[in-house]
């Protein structure tokens, strides 16, 4: 048979060059076949028009596709990336069309993948799982098929949806899958409106319901197959329609028809260069010639198929060839040969069975993977809506944990801050059960409980103890002329005075009404009579004008110290009550000393009074 670079038969396809050891690999360009029509190269087009004239003319005129890319290529450097991919597209069909499988795979899985042009990306995935199909590579084929019959579909771009259809049609055909494979090549002939793409659809279509004995859709369908595939001129598409129909003829019976047909045809038949459609042609006619008793050129054509085409390519012609073989030197009563026919027979015949039942087991595990994926999907999303309901869960838990959180602070808050007030209301009681509102210094429990422990501890260390009494002179008469506003007013500025001359450890505190007292640690009668004299000047010299009222103000001072009166402080403040009551008798606005239990003895002392 020929061993050049062209088309070897079975009408669709193409011959991919040196690949062919398998009969898989004869249905390899199917879809190359829709672009038969001759193009001259027209010189001067631009980039992207030689690279679509390229693309028409690959399958029909193979050596100058190459030399346009080779053109192209050369100024590469000139190319957009949309005609980079173009490009890289007919690299990739070039290499699959030379054998370079691996090199033509990897080059049209990336144009798969940096394609945007959508048509040209299915055109690659339909090329890539022609490939596929041609290395019997029938799982992955399958599962590519699955993903390109569904793009195919919703495919905008026509020529890439046909393409896609007819490439999905084939590898089912080419699997025995003849349902399937009718049911793509059906959607590619709706779709199709030239004569071409008609006729390559038509093509497997007849062997779709040749295989499933569909009769009547036989009779209906092989007229105007016939007639699209002479008005596109494709040969090769014809004579398997004419194929197919008579086969179908014979096994209906109608040997008379079916003679005719092929010896009608018989010259187109034979003058298709194909070695596939030469082994269809000589095991159909030997089969028919067997049938009508013409033993002579039956064994003629039986052997034809034998010696001069492989087996394993055309299982199936071999069938019939030896079928027809073994019948005959039956009939002939040569019963070793029919023994070595029979045998070769059924070697073929079992052949045949595998390599089908091998697609069709390639097939449905590929159905079942197909299956268990779009399963394992379900349940991803499932297990997706459960993960998110799950998260909304979660979420919601840290919402209520942020809600909690922030409730707890705000607990925390409220009670830090009735801490704090606690605390602060604590100090605050504290102070106002300690001190006077008003002046701010010590009320008289207050002053009694510091004073009880300074007498104590000076007792301790052997020191003396001071104690200065004073009253307020007519203070009565200053609230009732001024009124009670200037009275406080008195209060606080007598206080402020007196006490800018007390250290420390004084004890300083208001005992009631208008009247004080100055527990002085450490400090001998001198010293407190000393601070009596200053205080009472002081008093005397405070400035009334801020009150909003002139008046005079003094204040009667009685004093003692533990070495007259002792370390009991009621002792010491009666004793000093007693001198300041001396202080008021003597005419107010004095200091007078307790000098002893008898009579107080005045110290110092002013009265203007
Ligand atoms: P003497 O010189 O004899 O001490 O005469 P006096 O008027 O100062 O003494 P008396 O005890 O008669 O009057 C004391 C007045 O002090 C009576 C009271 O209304 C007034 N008083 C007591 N506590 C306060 C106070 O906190 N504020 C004011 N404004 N007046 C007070
Ligand atoms: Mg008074
Ligand atoms: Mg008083």
């Amino acid at each position: 048979m020929s061993k050049r670079r062209e088309p070897y038969l079975l009408g669709l396809m193409i011959d991919f060059g040196m690949l062919g050891k398998t009969a898989a690999h004869f249905f390899v360009a199917v879809i190359l076949m829709m672009f038969l029509q001759p193009f001259a190269l027209a010189g001067g087009m631009m980039i992207s028009e030689r690279l679509q004239h390229a693309d028409t003319i690959k399958s029909s005129d193979f050596t100058t596709f190459q030399s346009i890319l080779r053109d192209i290529e050369s100024e590469s450097h000139t190319l957009s990336t949309k005609q980079q991919i173009y490009l890289n597209y007919l690299n990739g069909y070039e290499q699959g069309f030379v054998g370079n499988f691996d090199v033509s795979m990897r080059i049209l899985q990336s144009v798969v993948h940096e394609s945007e042009d959508m048509g040209l990306s299915l055109r690659a995935q339909s090329t890539l799982l022609n490939i596929l199909t041609i290395q019997g590579r029938f799982t992955e084929a399958f599962i590519l098929a699955d993903d390109i019959a569904q793009h195919a579909l919703t495919a905008i771009d026509p020529t890439a949806r046909l393409h896609a259809l007819r490439v999905v049609s084939l590898l089912y055909n080419q699997s025995g899958l003849y349902e399937e494979s009718l049911y793509y090549s059906t959607l590619a002939l709706q779709k199709s409106d030239q004569a071409r793409d008609a006729c390559a659809a038509q093509q497997l279509i007849m062997e779709s319901y040749y295989r499933l004995q569909q009769a009547e859709y036989i009779e209906l369908l092989y007229p105007e197959a016939v007639a699209s595939c002479q008005q596109a001129g494709d040969l090769v598409f014809e004579s398997l329609v004419h194929y197919f129909y008579i086969r179908y003829l014979i096994e209906f019976n109608d040997l008379e028809l079916a003679e005719e047909l092929l010896i009608a045809h018989s010259k187109k038949l034979e003058k298709v260069s194909y070695e596939a459609l030469f082994a269809y042609y000589h095991a159909l006619k030997a089969q028919l010639s067997f049938l009508l008793n013409d033993f002579y050129a039956a064994e003629a054509s039986a052997l034809q198929v034998t010696t001069r085409t492989e087996a394993s390519k055309y299982y199936e012609s071999h069938v019939i060839a030896n079928k027809v073989l073994f019948q005959l030197h039956e009939r002939q009563e040569n019963f070793e040969s029919a023994l070595y026919h029979h045998k070769k027979l059924l070697l073929t015949l079992s052949q045949y069975r595998d390599t089908q039942s091998e697609r069709t087991r390639s097939f449905h595990e590929t159905r079942a993977v197909m299956q268990a994926k779009n399963q394992q999907i379900e349940l991803l999303s499932k297990d997706n809506e459960l993960l998110y309901l799950e998260q909304q869960v979660l979420n919601k838990e840290a919402q209520n944990a942020r809600l909690l959180l922030g409730f707890f602070l705000l607990l925390l808050f409220v009670l830090g801050i009735f801490a704090y007030r606690g605390l602060v209301g604590r100090h605050r009681f504290k102070f106002m059960a300690e001190n006077d509102e008003l002046t701010g210094i010590s009320n008289r429990y207050h002053f009694n409980k510091l004073a009880e422990r300074a007498l104590q501890h000076c007792k301790k260390r052997d020191m003396t103890v001071g104690v200065i009494l004073f009253d307020l002179d007519h203070f009565k008469q200053i609230n009732d002329k001024f009124g009670h506003a200037t009275g406080d007013w008195v209060l606080q500025q007598v206080v402020r005075t007196c006490r800018n001359f007390m250290r420390l450890d004084d004890v300083f505190g208001r005992l009631g009404g208008e009247e004080f007292a100055i527990l002085l640690p450490g400090c001998h009668a001198d010293k407190a009579l000393m601070l009596a004299e200053i205080c009472r000047d002081a008093i005397e010299e405070i400035n009334t004008k801020p009150s909003s009222y002139e008046f005079r103000l003094t204040a009667s001072f009685g004093v003692t110290s533990s070495d007259n009166s002792g370390f009991e402080l009621k002792q010491l403040l009666a004793d000093a009550d007693k001198a300041m009551y001396k202080a008021k008798q003597s005419g107010r606005n004095q200091v007078h000393f307790f000098s002893g239990p008898s009579e107080p003895s005045s110290v110092a002392g002013t009265s203007s009074s």
